[in-house]
């Protein structure tokens, strides 16, 4: 059984137009597990560590106030290689270049209004998670529909 885990983050847009529960529903529809979720606001030390690799871009400063511009809906799955499908769900940074059937190519135009975050990297989601939820936030369960959605246990 996979343990693989991955952060995904739905920004303050994607909350406050409403698209958080379409974005949970692809994840959950796609077979990954869900282990964490809390609505939290973010705050400039945090970001800063999240979006370390960025701090020298131009668009650092208004990627700040996007993500302190209101709630973030954080969350954690787990299952089979989902660091990288959570990617492919996502789509790409540029939603103008996101295919449609991605969530960013479905409900976004601008790169600083993309409305969801997802790891990059195996590592980066471990940094990631580390870094958004406590240990004891997390939860370990065995869903019911597992058999269903895994050939092997
Ligand atoms: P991601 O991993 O696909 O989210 O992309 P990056 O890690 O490269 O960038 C983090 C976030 O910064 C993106 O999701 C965008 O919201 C924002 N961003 C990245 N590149 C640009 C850019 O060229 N212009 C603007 N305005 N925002 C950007
Ligand atoms: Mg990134």
């Amino acid at each position: 059984m996979s343990t693989e885990r991955t952060f995904i983050a739905v920004k303050p847009d994607g909350v406050q137009r409403g698209i958080f529960p379409e974005i949970l529903r692809r994840f959950q529809n796609k077979g990954f597990k869900l282990v964490g979720i809390k609505l939290t606001l973010a705050n400039e030390s945090l970001l800063r560590e999240h979006y370390s690799d960025l701090q020298s871009k131009p668009f650092f400063p208004s990627l700040l106030s996007y993500m302190l511009s209101g709630p973030i809906l954080a969350t954690v799955w787990e299952g089979k290689d989902v660091v990288k499908q959570g990617r492919v769900l996502l789509g790409a940074t540029n939603p103008l270049q996101s295919a449609p059937g991605t969530i960013r190519g479905d409900f976004a135009l601008d790169m600083g209004r993309n409305i969801i975050h997802g790891s990059d990297s195996v590592e980066s989601a471990e940094k990631e998670i580390s870094l958004w939820f406590k240990k004891e936030e997390l939860v370990e369960y065995k869903p019911t529909l597992h058999g269903w959605i895994y050939e092997v246990n």
